[in-house]
């Protein structure tokens, strides 16, 4: 049992530390999580670690060149440290963390990140591109810890999770020495306890001296986790200065989406330039729709017949250009609206249509397919696979359209004609 719950949580922290969804076999079931997460940028995390009385290095966000330059000066001292900001983790390899001595030189890091298409192994090959600086005092790093948190679904806890090894390498520890990661599952009615935190913090290696800040860490975090809905927390690296104290350097929140209706602080933080632009224009017609990296449109009704298909048309071969549920009541505009979201990928070759008509009628998403594929000028073959309620009906209705429509009798034949129409078959 308990190596069960161990296995799974190494998993989960496997997957959740930093490793972007990499679709992989269960092509539907990772797609859940994303949407239903929220990302911040990392100043705005120190700004939340701070209310928490999490100590953090001083700093200012900026939008520009001379905007950085001003925050060096105001900040003082003699060394920065200009951060990228992107929603994205792995700057620092990926040449977006530089530490400067000087003003001059903050000026050149800042001219040289600024604007630039950064890539990290959470970016994909394209990037993303820096419109965002962080400036911050710098600190001097005697060692790097992490500390992170996730909600752990198997015991229904906040799951603490600390190391030595903290970094820019945390990944692979957890891949290859899952012994150094160190857990608490956290108890929510006592919350995370002194000598929890301090034993911990003396597992990872905190000196005595440092303690006190440690658990004002700790403790912090697992606040602002649980205050803010959180699904996911790492300070990464968490640090010892030559002073023996302790500091988050880096900030990482993930917050549960459906929990942001209570949190409108948190959702003044969106930043719609980090998101995807079809995701986003889907959203405002309350559309679940997520962009992949194929070449076959899925529209489907509900969340789990939409994995589902994305997963059948990976086993005959193809790959989903989209994931897209149009949810239980689709109108023939938000169908309409979802065929022109998926028209404007350039990649698209075919588009599959997979309706199971239970509340929803057959008939009438007939009519809205009908209706939308005239209104868009449907340029990519089109496969429908209607069941449930009036399908007779339904198929009637696609037939006499005189468009051209491939039916699919089940799933599985839906999505082999839709594959093979992609191919051009
Ligand atoms: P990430 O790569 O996206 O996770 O970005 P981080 O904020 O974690 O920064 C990457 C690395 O830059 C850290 O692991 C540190 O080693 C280094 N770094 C960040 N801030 C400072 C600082 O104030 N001083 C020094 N010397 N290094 C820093
Ligand atoms: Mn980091």
């Amino acid at each position: 049992m308990l190596r069960g719950i161990f296995g799974a949580l190494i998993r989960y922290a496997r997957d959740n530390i930093s490793v972007k969804l990499r679709p992989r076999v269960n092509h539907g079931a990772l797609f859940v999580r994303k949407i239903f997460i929220m990302k911040i940028h990392e100043y705005q995390g120190k700004e939340i670690l701070r209310q928490f009385g999490v100590p953090t290095p001083r700093g200012v966000a900026c939008f520009s060149v001379d905007e950085a330059v001003a925050a060096a000066k105001q900040l003082g001292g003699s060394v920065w440290v200009v951060k990228a900001q992107i929603h994205a983790g792995g700057r620092g390899k990926g040449g977006g963390v530089k530490v400067a001595k000087s003003p001059e030189q903050v000026r050149e890091y800042a001219n040289q990140i600024l604007g630039m298409q950064l890539v990290t192994h959470q970016t994909g090959p394209e990037g993303q591109k820096v419109r965002r600086l962080l400036i911050e005092e710098g600190a001097q790093i005697v060692k790097e810890y992490y500390i992170g948190m996730v909600v752990d679904r198997g015991t229904q806890r906040v799951a603490l999770m600390a190391s030595s090894e903290g970094g820019m390498d945390i990944e692979e520890v957890a891949a290859h020495t899952p012994e150094k990661i160190h857990k608490v599952w956290i108890d929510p009615v006592k919350g995370l306890t002194d000598a929890e935190s301090d034993d911990v913090a003396r597992k990872i290696g905190i000196p005595e001296v440092a303690l006190a800040e440690a658990r004002a860490c700790l403790q912090g975090l697992y606040r602002a986790f649980v205050e803010k809905d959180a699904m996911l927390a790492e300070i990464n690296p968490l640090v010892l200065t030559g002073d023996n104290h302790v500091r988050a350097l880096d900030a990482k929140f993930n917050f549960d989406s459906n929990a942001l209706y209570r949190r409108p602080e948190i959702v003044e933080y969106r930043d719609l330039d980090e998101e995807d632009p079809a995701e986003v224009e889907a959203s405002k017609f309350d559309l679940s729709y997520i962009s992949l990296d194929g070449d076959i449109g899925c529209l489907v009704n509900g969340a789990g017949l939409a994995m589902a298909t994305m997963d059948i048309i990976k086993l005959y071969g193809g790959n989903p250009a989209n994931f897209l549920d149009v949810g239980g009541g689709a109108s023939k505009e938000k169908v309409t609206e979802a065929f022109k979201l998926m028209l404007k990928n350039p990649k698209l070759k075919a588009i599959l249509v997979n309706i199971f008509g239970g509340i929803m009628r057959c008939d009438v998403i007939a009519e809205g397919v009908v209706a939308a594929a005239r209104e868009v000028h449907l340029s990519v073959p089109l496969v429908v696979r209607l069941e449930g309620t009036n399908v007779e009906l339904g198929k009637k209705i696609l037939a006499e359209s005189g468009l051209p429509i491939i039916s699919g009798n089940d799933m599985a034949d839906a999505a082999q004609k839709v594959v093979a129409a992609a191919k051009g078959k």
